[in-house]
């Protein structure tokens, strides 16, 4: 019998109900369970594709070309499982898919109304997952707070699953914030009201976590317990902390994976999570310490780029170092910077992805003072194209190269639109998505990282290497380390004569986990100690 969990958020949005998820799948997972986890997004966006992420945060990919929600990447890192286009889903898709089979006829005669048909479509996506390949537990997590206006259809369904499953298989878990005045006192009410809330949809949250900046004390736990009907031992504290990877243990500490067990009826003993002990040991002890730049169009604040984040903290426990971040507006950087200044304590440079010309020529200004300097370099799709359009430039002395997604009337276009996505004209999931194959060339960077011939990496891109300047390109040193199986598309450039500088067209860091972190970052990362070694003894001298 697969067993249903639902994470619903009060108060405030952003609230760690992703993390929570994906924290609370790791310790099921680690008690020998299947877990497969869904995330619901109540907005009317089909995906995420179009949607800004600076405002959103970033749109990350499946293996199978699904833009989504970024939760799905926590989810992935967390769990150690690749998931799928079924993994995330919207208001919107729900509509979609409700709205054609009405216009299909699947309906024919009735009146199509938002209970039952389109509850039942929801509830049919939830049990749809736990249909795949014996699934013992769903955790399904619903973004926003609960009481948004686009709430009531999906509260409604989880709630119609959990008669419908028997509310022994059924655990509901409501991730909620207890506000701390400026003179240190905590408040439960708002909380008590959005427990309140779930309560006027029919449903009686089991386990509550509550996310604090300070200790709970017991006077409220036993408030809320009173008041709320949970009892206080399914009550757990989510204590602010900076390092996300160590939820997961404090929440064993505090016995959540047995309570969640016990009320699920899943008894099987809990072993020690060693693995992921052993990484956040390195992660909060590191043996070194080491600057990287990330020059892109949006800067830190927002979660545009936080599975890059993620995988550069991956690299950094492979070489058992703390890899801090600044962060460089691609903008902000012109012909006037002072780049030796900027760079001064910087030990490598990281281009990330990116669409629109904005910050454009900051971003190739950082390559090339990469190439020059000989710093190490990882250029992350828009990165790997930056890395071509400035050799282009520089090298193979095409002036004015460029790439026609910035410059359609440059008179070496190195970067151009892929023939397939020429007659495209829908912005909506039409990129080159999810994983391709990807040869490598012996004897070079990529290679000497992967140390194998065939890799699969995901994709998210409109625009690719232009085959006519192919040879130009590599007559002039630059090497295409990694290409496509019939090698009409170039995956992976590099520059031989330096230490490290290589660009991917896919994105690695979608696929790199904390438990099996990303051979690019892993080698980008260690190149870069060995950069800040160099520059350091030679600063001594
Ligand atoms: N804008 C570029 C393209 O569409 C790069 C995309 C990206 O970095 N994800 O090809």
């Amino acid at each position: 019998m697969t067993k249903y969990i639902f994470v619903t958020g009060g108060v405030i949005s952003g609230i760690g109900k992703g993390i929570t998820t994906a924290s609370l799948g790791r310790l099921l997972i680690n008690r020998g369970f299947n877990v497969n986890v869904v995330k619901i997004d109540p907005y009317i966006n089909v995906d995420a594709g179009v949607m800004n992420p600076f405002q959103h945060g970033e749109v990350f990919v499946t293996h199978d070309g699904a833009e989504t929600d970024l939760d799905l990447g926590n989810y992935e890192r967390f769990l150690g499982v690749d998931l799928n286009k079924h993994s995330n889903f919207t208001t919107g898709s729900v509509y979609k898919e409700v709205i054609e089979k009405e216009r299909r006829g699947d309906y024919l005669g009735q009146t199509v109304q938002l209970i039952p048909h389109i509850t039942d479509e929801i509830k049919r996506r939830i049990y749809q997952i736990g249909k795949d390949s014996d699934i013992d537990v769903v955790i399904t997590e619903i973004g926003g707070t609960i009481g948004d206006f686009e709430m009531p259809p999906f509260v409604e369904a989880i709630r119609e699953i959990a008669v419908e499953v028997g509310r022994e298989n059924t655990l509901f878990l409501h991730v909620s914030l207890i506000y701390t005045l400026p003179n240190g006192e905590s408040k439960s009410k708002p909380t008590q009201h959005s427990i309140r809330k779930l309560q006027e949809f029919g449903i009686q949250p089991d386990l509550l976590l509550c996310r604090t900046s300070q200790h709970l004390d017991d006077s409220i736990r036993r408030k809320i317990a009173l008041l709320c009907g949970i009892s206080e031992d399914f009550i757990i504290e989510g204590l602010d902390t900076k390092c996300v990877d160590e939820i997961p243990l404090n929440f064993e500490e505090q016995g959540m994976g047995h309570l969640v067990a016990k009320k699920l009826g899943l008894e099987r003993r809990a072993t020690l999570d060693a693995e992921w002990i052993a990484m956040v040991d390195k992660l909060k002890n590191p043996k070194h310490s080491t600057n990287i730049a990330i020059v892109g169009k949006y800067t830190t604040g927002s979660d545009a780029y936080i599975s890059v984040q993620e995988a550069i903290k991956h690299g950094g426990i492979a070489n058992e170092a703390e890899v801090l971040i600044e962060w460089i507006e691609a903008e902000s950087l012109t012909e006037d910077t002072d780049l030796d200044r900027l760079f001064e304590n910087i030990d490598g440079i990281l281009v990330p992805g990116g669409f629109g010309d904005r910050g454009i020529e900051g971003m190739i200004t950082a390559v090339k003072y990469a190439r020059e300097k000989r710093t190490p370099y990882l250029g992350l799709c828009l990165g790997m194209q930056c890395l071509v359009i400035e050799y282009a430039r520089h090298v193979a002395h095409m002036k004015g190269a460029n790439s026609t997604e910035f410059d359609e009337k440059t008179p070496y276009p190195v970067i151009d639109l892929m023939l397939e996505q020429r007659a495209i004209e829908d912005k909506g999931a039409t990129m080159r998505l999810g994983h391709y194959p990807c040869v490598l060339k012996e004897n070079t960077k990529s290679y000497e990282a992967f140390q194998q011939p065939i890799i699969l990496e995901r994709h998210r891109h409109r625009y690719e290497l232009n085959n006519d300047f192919r040879s130009r390109l590599e007559d002039a040193g630059l090497c295409f380390s990694g290409v496509s199986p019939d090698e009409s598309l170039v995956e992976i450039a590099e520059v031989p004569d330096h230490p490290w500088m290589v660009g991917s067209q896919f994105h690695p860091e979608f696929q790199s986990k904390p438990l099996a972190p990303h051979p690019l970052f892993r080698d980008f990362i260690e190149a870069v100690l060995g950069y800040q070694h160099v520059r350091t003894e030679s600063g001594e001298a």
